[in-house]
């Protein structure tokens, strides 16, 4: 789970994990930044690992950098987090796109959160949709502090990590 500080990463996360599809196992927690948690969709179950990167910019691209392959290539999927009241996070979130543009069998799904605050907004759902178009990825507006649409993207997260060609190989 990737995006600048303060976009909403950890509530985002907060609420994948209290989500009704949590299976029954109980989380473990790996790491500081890691958590392993168990989703059952549709009957099956899916182990998954959520890694949330302090929001240090140089050392997210740094970890992810294409080099360091044999990292890279164990991440099924980004989630890329920006918030809609907030551009500079928006224009962070498409420096992470073009990052990840050739990877072509990682999973992307960006993010647009905080869509509670209409009021605030400075970011439209036609431009988020727009890049993804571009980006080929796919587009979610959530609230994660509303719980809203947070369940539908945990379902198409876990949907697309099954889609994977690398994992269906495996
Ligand atoms: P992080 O730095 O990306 O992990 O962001 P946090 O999860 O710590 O959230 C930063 C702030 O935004 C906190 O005060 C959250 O309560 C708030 N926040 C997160 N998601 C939402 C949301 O969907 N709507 C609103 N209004 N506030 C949110």
């Amino acid at each position: 789970v990737l995006g600048d500080q303060g976009v909403g990463k950890t509530t985002l996360l907060q609420q994948f994990f209290t989500s009704e599809f949590m299976g029954n196992a109980d989380l473990v927690f790996d790491k500081e930044y890691e958590k392993t948690v168990s989703v059952e969709i549709d009957g099956q179950e899916t182990t998954v690992t959520f890694v949330d990167l302090p929001s240090n910019n140089v050392k997210i691209l740094q970890i992810y950098k294409p080099q360091n392959s044999q990292q890279y290539s164990e991440i099924d999927a980004f989630i890329v987090c920006y918030s809609i009241t907030d551009r500079q996070s928006f224009d962070f979130a498409l420096s992470l796109l073009r990052e990840f543009r050739h990877r072509t069998d990682t999973a992307v799904i960006l993010v647009a959160n905080k869509s509670d605050l209409v009021r605030s907004r400075k970011v439209t759902f036609e431009e988020g949709r727009s890049v993804c178009r571009k980006y080929n990825c796919k587009f979610i507006e959530v609230s994660a502090a509303f719980n809203h649409c947070v369940d539908d993207l945990l379902v198409g997260l876990v949907h697309q990590i099954r889609l994977n060609p690398s994992r269906q190989r495996a």
